[in-house]
Parts: structure tokens; sequence; C-alpha cells
């Protein structure tokens, strides 16, 4: 699709409905995917993290999570569609997973967080599959979590480990999958255990 630049981050131009029909189809297709759902706190770390720039510019999504990026790239005189928030994508997600009876993976937050989160998402989404949970206090080369993720053969995993560590925990364990959906989704597990 077509790409906006936005201080180096090439953002996808494109709305949240298309975004859902994308992923559903490359779900359906088996197809792995990684997006990001960048707002302007991620777009300026990008500045200074060279390393971080390239992990996010190798997802094959970025979203524009925030007014502040759709204002910045209205003043490049090349605007985006519309903002999508982070967490109403993965609401998103969650009702497709919910219809189709898919396998999710939550990955971060605190234990006490992502139990009660988990407890909500079983009573508001019933038809899916939790496939496994982890929190996030962990060391970020942790092989039993990437192990425990991949066994749980996902078709999508949440990592909330806030940013910059949730996008490079996923660059850096990509390659171990063979599908899924993988989004980093900072503190949007602490507003589902509400
Ligand atoms: N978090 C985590 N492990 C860490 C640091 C943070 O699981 O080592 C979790 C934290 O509990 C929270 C989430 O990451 O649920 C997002 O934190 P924050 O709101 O600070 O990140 P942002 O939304 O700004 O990316």
């Amino acid at each position: 699709s077509k790409k906006v630049d936005v201080l180096g981050i090439e953002f996808d131009h494109t709305t949240k409905k298309e975004t859902i029909h994308t992923l559903e189809k490359r779900i359906m297709k088996n197809k792995k995917t990684f997006i990001v759902t960048a707002n302007p706190e991620i777009v300026m770390h990008a500045q200074r993290d060279p390393q971080y720039k390239k992990t996010l510019q190798s997802a094959d999504y970025i979203i524009p999570d925030g007014i502040g990026v759709i204002m910045g790239a209205k003043l490049l005189k090349n605007p985006l569609p519309e903002r999508i928030p982070g967490f109403d994508l993965m609401k998103d997600l969650l009702h497709l997973a919910n219809k189709e009876s898919l396998r999710v993976f939550f990955l971060g937050a605190r234990e006490e967080v992502l139990n009660k989160a988990i407890d909500n998402v079983k009573r508001d989404y019933p038809g899916i599959q939790v496939a496994g949970c982890h929190h996030g206090f962990f060391e970020e080369n942790d092989l039993e979590v990437v192990s425990m993720v991949k066994e749980s053969s996902p078709d999508m995993v949440f990592v909330a480990l806030g940013f910059p560590r949730q996008e490079r925990w996923i660059h850096n364990n990509y390659h171990l999958f063979q599908k899924g959906i993988f989004m980093g989704v900072g503190g949007s597990f602490d507003v589902l255990s509400g």
C-alpha cells in the first residue's frame, strides 16, 4: 500500500477498517505479520535510537496512533486518512478472534493485571481460544518465554511491554514463528483489566 514518511517512519496510508480487512486476509492465509502502532513518542524515540528505527522499519505495517502523527503528516503535505488508536485496533482483532475462534497469546503487564485482563477477555469474547499468557517482567532474551509463546501456536500475539521493548521483542523473535499477527500494545492490558 501507499506509504507516508513522517521523520523517517513509513506509515501506511490506510484506515482502521481497511487494516482489519487486510489483517483478516493475512490470518486466513497464515501469513505472519508484524504491526506497529506508532504514536509521537515512538516516532521521536526512533530519532534518537537508530537501532529502534530499524526495528520499526522491519514491520509489515506501521499505523498512525495519535493525533500528533496525523498533524505531522498533514504539515508535511502528505496527509494520512485517519488516526488508528492501537487499543481500538486490538479490540477489533479480539472481535475477529472471537468470531473465528482464533488462538491468542497475551504477553506482558503485571501478573495481576494480566490475569484480570484475561478474565475480562474470556467473558467478553467467549469464542477466543486463549493460547497462553505470561507477565511482562522477564529478561528480554529469555528463551523459555519465547518457546512458551511458540509452542502455543498462536494466531495473534499481543505484546504489552511498553515501547521500545515490545517492538524489540517482536523483531528479535519474529523469525522463530511460522505464522501469527504480532503487535505491541503498550498499556492496553491495564485498560482491559479495568
Ligand atoms: N511492562 C512490562 N514489562 C516491563 C515494563 C512495562 O510488562 O518491563 C508493562 C507495564 O506493566 C504496562 C505496559 O508494559 O502494562 C505498558 O507500559 P506503559 O504504559 O509505560 O507503556 P506505553 O503504553 O507508553 O508503551
